[in-house]
């Protein structure tokens, strides 16, 4: 006889949901700081991004190493910044909506250990991939690489049918949500000359329809523009104002300091190689180019599809089309 969900007290679950989610919260902080960069995730160890030295178990605690010492580095006393016990705190508190959203409501005699682990790992990965997506693109204007997008997406296909998907729903909405970015974008150069929105816009939104399908991806698409814009109006109305990332400002002052090293008939033809490859080589304010990025409204709207998708299917008219 296969093992059910009702081998384990629902407490059980939630406290072994939150511990996993806070130490997994712990290392999205090193994806979200690392992979700009170009550095590998694995290696080496955490060293303090202000003197270098070696960060100690004790002071790697999720959450609590950062309420204990009060925000500051145990070895240096550098100010950290408060995006890390966040971080641990958004991955401790989706690995619990997880199991509290998708998990418990399953019949836990006839649910077995199984699928309900296969449901809990597989969204977990996404809602990992989905969190570090959002805060890397808030701060440098990127998403992760294709690699890891393309990874993400397979997941999404292949694991169709937890979510009531066929593998062919998964591979349309991956298109679809492609597409329609992509299909903007032709538009907008053919009418302006140069490209809008972000082509890591179009990845993601793939990602989130083959996991979601076509419906995910245009919900993906108009709750990422509605909240986008919810959180623009916010900020205006409490006096504050929507400017370009520090990290995009530098990378691309350094990326013109390289540049103005070449000879100058080089130059020229390296600035315009420049500007046609990269969506950032021009200041914001010009065109459709936005001082807020998209991904990480779209990774907001990919949480929703993930923890209320059921919901949404009722209340939303995308799914009454069929
Ligand atoms: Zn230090």
């Amino acid at each position: 006889m296969p093992l059910t969900l009702d081998l384990f007290p629902p407490t059980f679950l939630r406290v072994f949901a939150a511990l996993f989610g806070l130490l997994w919260g712990s290392f999205l902080n090193v994806v979200i700081y690392r992979v700009p960069k170009g550095m590998s995730v694995v290696r080496p160890a955490s060293h303090c991004p202000a003197c270098g030295a070696p960060v100690r178990a004790w002071q790697n605690v999720p959450v609590f190493s950062y309420v204990l010492l009060r925000g500051k580095a145990g070895c240096c006393g550098a100010r950290l910044s408060p995006r890390y016990p966040l971080v641990e705190l958004i991955g401790g508190v989706v690995s619990v909506a997880i199991v509290e959203l998708l998990i418990l409501p399953m019949p836990d005699t006839t649910t077995t250990l199984a699928h309900a682990g296969a449901v809990y790992a597989s969204s977990f990965a996404l809602a990992m991939g989905l969190i570090a997506t959002a805060f890397i693109d808030l701060e440098h204007m990127v998403v992760l690489p294709d690699k890891a997008n393309f990874v993400g997406a397979v997941l999404g296909v292949a694991t169709c049918s937890l979510r009531g998907l066929s593998w062919l729903d998964g591979l349309i909405g991956a298109a679809v949500g492609l597409g329609i970015v992509l299909g903007i974008n032709g538009l907008y150069k053919v009418v302006r000359g140069r490209t809008g929105m972000a082509s890591g816009d179009a990845v993601l939104l793939g990602v989130v329809g083959a996991w979601f399908g076509w419906q995910g991806a245009l919900f993906g698409l108009m709750a990422g523009a509605v909240q986008g814009v919810i959180v623009i109006v916010l900020v205006r109305l409490f006096g504050g104002a929507v400017t370009e990332p520090e990290a995009v400002k530098r990378e691309r002052e350094e990326i013109l300091a390289e540049i103005e090293k070449l000879d100058p008939e080089e130059r020229e033809l390296a600035l315009e190689e420049w500007r046609k490859e990269d969506e950032l080589a021009d200041e914001p304010g010009e065109g459709m180019q936005a001082a807020l990025a998209f991904g990480p409204f779209i990774a907001l709207a990919g949480l929703e599809l993930l923890l209320f998708g059921k919901f949404l299917e009722d209340v939303v008219f995308l799914w009454q089309l069929g």
